[in-house]
């Protein structure tokens, strides 16, 4: 007997050719696709406006899966933590984020990831592989399932109401099956996040962001942390390959084709390495030989075992918000979330020693 193929993570292509492979009609997508995305049914007996033949039948070729949920976490400030174990053992975490009446799932795109920026976590671990559409789309249908948003809500009522990019991996470097998650979440027919709710994180490989973000219409970050190339090169290697000038580029290209977007500057400040005002100055040059619409995301760093770098002091970090804010960018501190359980930025893992933590 042939293998069963999984329906979660196909697009509506794929369910339509994937019906008629088996004999059926390709209108009976629309039917499944609202079963899989809106209604997030994982057991086909429970598709009621299917045939109990059809559903049969669909429960012989197909199935619809869900990450094994190794372990849960939740923090004094309620932030979840999910360490998932995907079919072939290899393992990420996902965060959930609440806020007051809404919140953001941080979703991860790789088991470790390739870029090796000094100061995060998920990067010590270096890559093991891509996550594929599936696994990413079902990252945040596990959320989806934990606090009880299906059917789909309506935008103003649901909970888990943004997604970021931002957990482990880089994104840009799983460009197609991110781009292709991305699409998976935001169909207006299923899941429907709202493509302005969700923020790409990326560390800046120039070649890819433009593309990315026209196929997939989400909020683009750049993880700068640093102002020149001497010392981002420092803290991330990636910079010798696609240095300032060339991330820079991207993001004015990107502005050129969409003038109402915004990028959101990730800058993580550490303690003595990229926290003067002399840093600040040379962001806001950068900005305006750019001539970006920027605003910055302050970024206290999150401490990790193993690590050396230092969180700024809190004065220190005042003082180049102001400054930033004095030149006219918005310029808030990222309050970080989950500390207590290892969930705030840069602080994911999936290895074995994360477990014993
Ligand atoms: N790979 C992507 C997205 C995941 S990281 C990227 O690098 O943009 C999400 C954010 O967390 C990035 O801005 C990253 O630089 C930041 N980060 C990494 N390590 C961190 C740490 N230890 N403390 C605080 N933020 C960190
Ligand atoms: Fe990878 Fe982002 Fe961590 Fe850098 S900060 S190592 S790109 S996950």
């Amino acid at each position: 007997m042939s293998e069963k193929i999984e329906l979660i993570g196909l697009n509506k292509d794929e369910l339509k050719k994937a019906l008629l492979d088996i004999g059926e009609k390709p209108f009976r997508a629309k039917q499944l696709w609202q079963w899989l995305y809106y209604f997030g049914e994982t057991d086909f007996a429970k598709m009621t406006n299917l045939s109990k033949d059809l559903r049969q039948k669909l429960s012989e070729k197909f199935t619809i899966s869900r990450p094994k949920i190794v372990t849960e976490q939740i923090s004094s400030d309620k932030t979840h933590k999910w360490l998932l174990e995907f079919a072939d053992g290899q393992r990420v975490e996902m965060v959930y984020i609440p806020e007051e009446d809404r919140g953001a799932v941080c979703i991860s795109t790789q088991v470790g990831c390739a870029v090796g920026c000094r100061f995060c976590h998920t990067g010590s671990q270096k890559l093991t592989r891509n996550l594929t559409a599936a696994e990413i789309v079902s990252e945040f249908m596990v959320a989806r399932d934990a606090y009880h948003e299906w059917p789909s809500p309506t935008n103003e009522t649901r909970y888990l109401s943004n997604i970021v990019v931002m957990g482990m991996g880089e994104p840009l470097h799983n460009l197609d099956n991110t781009i292709k998650a991305l699409n998976i979440l935001t169909d207006g027919d299923g899941i429907a996040i709202s493509r302005r709710r969700i923020t790409m994180s990326t560390s800046g490989i120039a070649p890819h962001i433009v593309h990315a973000l026209k196929e997939t219409g989400v909020r683009l970050a750049i993880s700068l942390h640093a102002p020149n190339n001497d010392l981002r090169s420092q803290i991330m290697p990636i910079n010798k390959r696609y240095p300032l000038e060339e991330v820079l580029k991207a993001c004015r290209e990107y502005q050129d084709g969409d003038g109402s977007r915004y990028i959101t500057f990730e800058y993580l400040l550490l303690d003595g390495v990229n926290d003067s005002l002399d840093c600040a100055q040379q962001l806001i040059d950068l900005m305006k030989k750019y001539k970006l619409r920027a605003s910055f995301n302050l970024i206290p760093f999150n401490p990790w075992p193993g690590c050396d770098f230092k969180p700024s002091k809190k004065a220190q970090i005042k003082a180049f918000a102001l400054a930033l804010e004095k030149a006219g960018f918005a310029a808030p501190v990222r309050v970080p979330r989950g500390q207590d359980i290892l969930a705030a930025c840069g602080q994911l893992k999936s290895k074995k020693d994360q477990e014993n933590l």
